[in-house]
């Protein structure tokens, strides 16, 4: 038996608990990992609440990412003892997830754990940190250099948002970090952004063109904040969208993309390549610091996460929670 978050869908309702499972709540997979930590992204406070359509397949573990420990594997590139990394591939989703002490899934799914991070630290990285390094993959892949301008970066309190600060700060990019938490200015300066603005300026429906500003931007909230970052990037400027915090849509004109030359960059993390991820956890290991990463991350017990989860959703957390699951 082992310990792990359920959710279940049903007559009763959409609910989610900590349970006693065994292992008949396990998925199938040629590795069995002992999850040491997971941690909760966005994705996971909209399965854990039912707010957002994540959950695919009932009843189901959440948790997208988990760092542990090989228990049994038939999988040729693992041993038991292995220390791995998992982010993504649709477990949490459709295939029992993190949020437990045991996790089954297909080898080709894990990452090893890098030498430069402990498992906590993996998890305080997690889905979010690693998305932010490929947000900043992508503006280098679009030749965005320091000397460009500034780089923007809304939802900058979040996860995906608070690792993009202290990443692309880190590289010597001048950052302005966009924010509904204006009173969060001295954490959010601490990670390396250079000035803070109210995210209230790009919420609104704004028009086709603004002033241009931006060299780069990293997006995690979508809608017309993703259309009035567009509409104020520099020419030949590069915008990265990896989220929806504030919407799905995107109520945008052509505009900066046929007048400016800008470049609009989708970021997805669920089934990115293996060879992208590992150059992200490597580029992770040299441009993260570890001491920024403990101020942007707080610890929390398995039975925490549903309370927590909750708190995500209303964008009341800031930066990374890291889940213990055994204690
Ligand atoms: P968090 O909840 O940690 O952060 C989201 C932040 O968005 C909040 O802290 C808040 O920042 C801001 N925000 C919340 N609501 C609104 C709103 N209505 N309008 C404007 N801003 C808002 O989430 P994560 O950092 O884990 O994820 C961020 C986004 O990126 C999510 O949408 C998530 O689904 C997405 N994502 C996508 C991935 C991919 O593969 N494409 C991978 C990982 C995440 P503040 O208080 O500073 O304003």
């Amino acid at each position: 038996m082992f310990k792990g978050i359920l959710i279940q869908k049903d007559d009763a309702g959409y609910r989610a608990a900590l349970q006693e499972l065994d292992d008949s709540a396990l998925g199938d997979g040629d590795v069995t990992v002992q999850v040491g930590y997971s941690t909760l992204n966005y994705k996971d406070g909209l399965a854990i609440t039912g707010k957002g359509p994540v959950v695919r397949r009932f009843p189901m573990i959440p948790g997208i990412d988990m760092a542990g420990t090989v228990e049994h594997s038939n999988h040729p590139d693992y041993r038991p003892g292995d220390a791995v990394v998992l982010n993504g591939w649709g477990v949490g989703e459709v295939h029992p997830g993190g949020l437990a002490q045991r996790i089954r899934l297909k080898g080709d799914w894990l990452v090893p754990l890098p030498a430069a991070f402990s498992a906590r630290q993996a998890m305080a990285i997690g889905t979010a940190g690693y998305t932010a390094m490929l947000c900043v993959l992508a503006l280098e892949r679009f030749g965005v250099t320091p000397d460009h301008g500034e780089i923007l970066v809304t939802g900058a309190n979040g996860g995906v948002g608070s690792v993009a600060v202290a990443v692309l700060a880190r590289l010597g990019f001048t950052v302005v970090a966009s924010t509904g938490r204006v009173e969060e200015a001295d954490y959010l300066k601490s990670l390396g952004a250079a000035e803070i603005i109210d995210r209230a300026q790009f919420s609104e429906p704004g028009r086709p063109l603004g002033k241009e500003r931006w060299a780069g931007a990293v997006d995690t909230v979508g809608s017309h904040t993703l259309a009035n970052v567009c509409a104020t990037a520099r020419y030949r400027g590069v915008v990265t969208a990896c989220g929806l915090a504030q919407g799905m849509d995107l109520p945008a004109t052509v505009a900066p993309f046929i007048l400016r030359g800008v470049t609009l960059a989708g970021i997805d993390s669920v089934m990115c390549p293996r060879p992208e991820r590992l150059v992200a956890w490597e580029r992770l290991a040299t441009d993260l610091d570890m001491a920024k990463l403990d101020l942007i991350t707080r610890e929390i017990a398995l039975g925490d996460v549903i309370e927590a989860a909750g708190q995500l959703v209303q964008g009341r957390i800031r930066g990374r929670v890291v889940v213990d699951v055994n204690r």
